[in-house]
């Protein structure tokens, strides 16, 4: 018999997809992939190359099981660069992966019944992370209208005496919507004044575009700070998704419950994959603006191409690389088509670009694409998307 625990979630739907994706094309189909959440940019040379010299290094044995010292202290200091904060080595976490950090988050944080505040639209792991530690998703809707950002009056109205975690990931994933330090305050206030935590998820925090600042949930005072856990990695602005490096900043006490989980399950992360972080977070900081500007001029061209299509509404992402348009009017009289799963399906069959259903995302009749892929790319996408709905 199976544990109850895994029958109760799915699997990853944007893994599924990238994955269907990936054996289409195996299988000779000529098949466009926006639903990768990857740059498709390769890891910067010199990342590669403290990669390679770590390998000739012989630097192939394991590491203390929280991350290296050197890589540890060189968090420490982007995140002074960063934010302006100061964490000791200690406090930081190094694990396989951000979605390991929020797992071991979850199950550090969450004791069973207790609520957990999700936004929503939401990435996909969260709610089962949350199951998983034997919580309870709560879903609080973040509309368009609002730039797809929580409100603070629906914050204030989900809380219950169970409430333990608000869940923020800044800029989203799938709506791309990032927070201004005024905004960002009265969601902290109610965390501080409810005893809430705050997992920060800044996975995508160097991926913002016109000139947006990023303003960590930490930086907004002391009091919040000890409540945040902050999480952030390798993955997305350094283009490392292989590598699986992810980190966590937050209270010793939250730390050292996370090693613990680290220490039994996966232990420390690739050594090879740590060297090459240290390269990554202390040198690549010109190559990562050229490719906020790549980004940019992606985003601008896939929400332009979106917007150009009738019954599509889309709102233009601040950050992250995915768009998630409104497709519920264009889905009336598409035959065949009631939703956003069976739109997705469509386009992969009559117009071979592979998306991500809203639904996933708890966005209904919505779809999410991402602009991790050239201009020439989106291009394509959307001109075969247009001539799949012209016909359909
Ligand atoms: N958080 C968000 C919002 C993401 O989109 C991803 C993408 N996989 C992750 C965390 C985890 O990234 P990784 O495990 O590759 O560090
Ligand atoms: N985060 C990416 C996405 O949302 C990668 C896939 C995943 O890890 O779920 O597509």
């Amino acid at each position: 018999m199976i544990a109850d625990r895994v029958k109760q979630i799915g699997m990853s739907p944007t893994l599924r997809v990238a994955a269907l994706a990936g054996e289409l094309k195996r299988q000779g189909h000529d098949v466009l992939d926006l639903s990768a959440g990857q740059p498709d940019f390769p890891t910067p040379e010199s990342v590669k190359q403290a990669g390679v010299q770590a390998i000739e290094d012989n630097q192939t044995r394991y590491t203390a099981n929280s991350g290296m010292q050197e890589l540890r202290e060189a968090i420490t200091q982007r995140i002074r660069r960063d934010h302006d904060l100061h964490y000791e080595a200690s406090q930081i976490l190094v694990s396989p992966g951000a979605k390991a950090s929020l797992y071991f988050a979850c199950m550090t944080l969450i004791d069973p019944g207790d609520e957990v505040i999700v936004p929503s639209p939401y990435w996909v792991t969260y709610p089962e992370q949350v199951r998983l530690a034997g919580g309870k998703p709560v879903f609080v809707p973040c509309r368009g209208e609002d730039g797809f950002r929580l409100d603070p009056d629906r914050l204030q109205a989900a809380i219950t005496g169970k409430t333990r975690v608000l869940i923020l990931n800044d800029p989203s994933n799938p709506t791309g919507a990032s927070y201004s330090e005024e905004q960002l305050r009265p969601l902290a206030e109610l965390c501080e004044r409810h005893d809430l935590w705050i997992v920060a998820d800044e996975i995508y925090s160097r991926l913002l575009y016109d000139g947006r600042r990023f303003v960590s949930v930490a930086t907004l005072g002391e009091a919040i700070r000890e409540r945040t856990v902050m999480i952030n990695g390798m993955s997305k602005a350094w283009s490392m998704t292989g590598w699986r490096v992810g980190w966590t900043a937050a209270a010793q006490a939250v730390i050292d419950g996370m090693a613990k989980l680290q220490s039994h399950s996966t232990s420390n992360v690739t050594t090879i994959s740590q060297f090459a972080s240290v390269e990554a977070l202390n040198n690549c900081d010109a190559e990562i603006a050229r490719r906020v500007d790549a980004f940019q001029q992606r985003r601008n061209c896939i929400v332009e191409r979106l917007r150009g299509i009738d019954g599509v509404r889309c709102t233009s992402p601040e950050g992250a690389f995915y768009v998630l348009p409104d497709c519920s009017e264009r889905l009336v009289g598409l035959k065949g088509v009631r939703d956003g799963i069976e739109l997705s399906e469509f386009l992969l069959e009559r117009a071979g670009v592979a998306v991500v259903p809203g639904e996933a995302f708890g966005a209904a009749d919505h779809l999410r694409l991402s602009y991790a892929v050239s201009v020439d790319r989106i291009d394509e996408g959307l001109d075969r998307i247009e001539r799949a709905l012209d016909q359909g």
